[in-house]
């Protein structure tokens, strides 16, 4: 990796995951050339975005739902290895069919607007959030290979890299191990523990069910009660998932996961962990202590570990020196666009945080992007 110092392009997107290589794609049919008007920088050792990170007992074949990138299928996987290779896999040649070049190892620690820079839009007192629409002047993107100062920006990064971890009291006392999903290395280091897994979405089932074949115990603790979802995910519940999300993000509220408004899906695996009792679940515990966790009627139960299936947060901080936030927490996106700053687009964020969405989502950014560069009015 070589630093350079500051270089001029159009568009810099960040994060190489099904967002950003969706951005790239549309990116190149729209005619800019990587490395001349684009680059795409991604701090992950390898393609395959945050699938590369995910535990090798998430075998292809427990994958629901998983869309392939725009212009070439993903086409007979085997269902029993893990998606970490398969998809990682099937990246790595989309990056080489495409001739999408990413940057890797490199790490986004920040992006500013260059006011200093010609064409910068004047804010009324620099440290005040902006009002709304930000569009002219460059953006800067510091890197670990050096600064690119961009005209649009598309910001792809996910949220593996913000694990979220409740906080309850006593739980710096808790003795046993303590782990999130992000970090969780599959079942067999389990075997003969006591386990807590916190969580009621798809992550934290699917550990309970492969934990539960070789631990001593283990006991679901959920915030609300699950909902099981009997048959297909239809196309219209789908997008009133989607809607749901959408409308948080409009008003600038931190977005939910759409899978954690859709439901669990109920197949033949969850019907027997069911029936067996794994996923029977307790009301979350009042607090910690050193040998397990404590529910305020006076409940208690003995544990070894707790697992925190507890999800994720869009990984922004980066954007922070920009102030996009609103208010309420999260940044206000129309379509793709920040409301704040029409040059940046979140792909991958709140509502297109699923393969799908974030398919269309990076189709999306590049039509605006195309229009911001050729000057048309948002
Ligand atoms: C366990 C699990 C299972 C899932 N299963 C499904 C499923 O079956 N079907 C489905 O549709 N969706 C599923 N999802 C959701 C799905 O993974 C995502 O919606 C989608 O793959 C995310 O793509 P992305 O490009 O937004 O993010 P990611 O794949 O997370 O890619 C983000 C990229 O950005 C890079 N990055 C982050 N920060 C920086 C930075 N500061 N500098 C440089 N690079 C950075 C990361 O290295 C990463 O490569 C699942 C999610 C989880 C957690």
């Amino acid at each position: 990796m070589n630093n350079f110092g500051t270089r001029e392009l159009d568009v810099v997107v960040i994060g190489a995951g099904q967002a950003g290589l969706s951005a790239a794609y549309h990116l190149r049919r729209s005619g800019l050339e990587p490395d001349r008007d684009f680059v795409v920088l991604d701090h992950a050792p390898r393609p395959g975005g945050a699938w590369q990170f995910r535990w090798p007992s998430l075998t292809y074949g427990k994958v629901h739902g998983m869309h392939s990138l725009p212009g070439m299928e993903l086409t007979g996987a085997d269902g029993s290895r893990p998606s970490s290779e398969v998809i990682g896999a099937y990246f790595e040649a989309y990056e080489r069919r495409f001739d999408l070049r990413v940057h890797r190892p490199v790490e986004v620690k920040a992006v500013r607007d260059d006011e200093g820079g010609s064409g910068a839009v004047p804010k009324p007192g620099s440290d005040a959030a902006p009002e709304a629409g930000r569009r002219g002047g460059r953006l800067l993107v510091e890197s670990s290979e050096g600064t690119y100062a961009t005209r649009a920006l598309i910001n792809a990064t996910g949220t593996w890299d913000r694990p979220f971890w409740p906080l309850y009291p006593g739980q710096e006392t808790f003795r046993g191990r303590q782990l999130h999903t992000a970090g969780y290395p599959g079942p067999a280091e389990f075997a003969g523990l006591r386990v807590v897994v916190v969580g009621g979405g798809a992550s934290g089932t699917q550990h309970l069910m492969e934990i539960a074949e070789v631990a001593a115990g283990t006991y679901w603790v959920t915030r609300r009660p699950p909902v099981f979802r009997e048959g297909p995910f239809g196309e219209d519940q789908g997008r009133a998932a989607v809607a749901m999300v959408e409308e948080r993000v409009r008003q600038g509220l931190p977005p939910q996961s759409v899978v954690s408004v859709t439901g669990l899906p109920l197949n033949d695996a969850v019907r027997r962990a069911r029936e067996a009792g794994v996923l029977d679940r307790l009301p979350m515990f009042e607090r910690i202590t050193p040998d397990g966790v404590a529910w305020a009627d006076g409940r208690t139960v003995e544990a070894d570990v707790i697992l925190w299936a507890t999800g994720f947060r869009a990984a922004v901080d980066h954007l922070a020196p920009l102030k996009l936030r609103e208010p309420g927490g999260g940044i206000r996106v129309e379509d793709t666009r920040a409301v704040r700053d029409e040059r940046v687009h979140l792909v991958g964020y709140g509502p297109s945080a699923s393969t799908i969405g974030a398919n269309r989502a990076g189709r999306a950014a590049v039509r605006s992007v195309d229009r911001l560069l050729s000057g048309v009015p948002a």
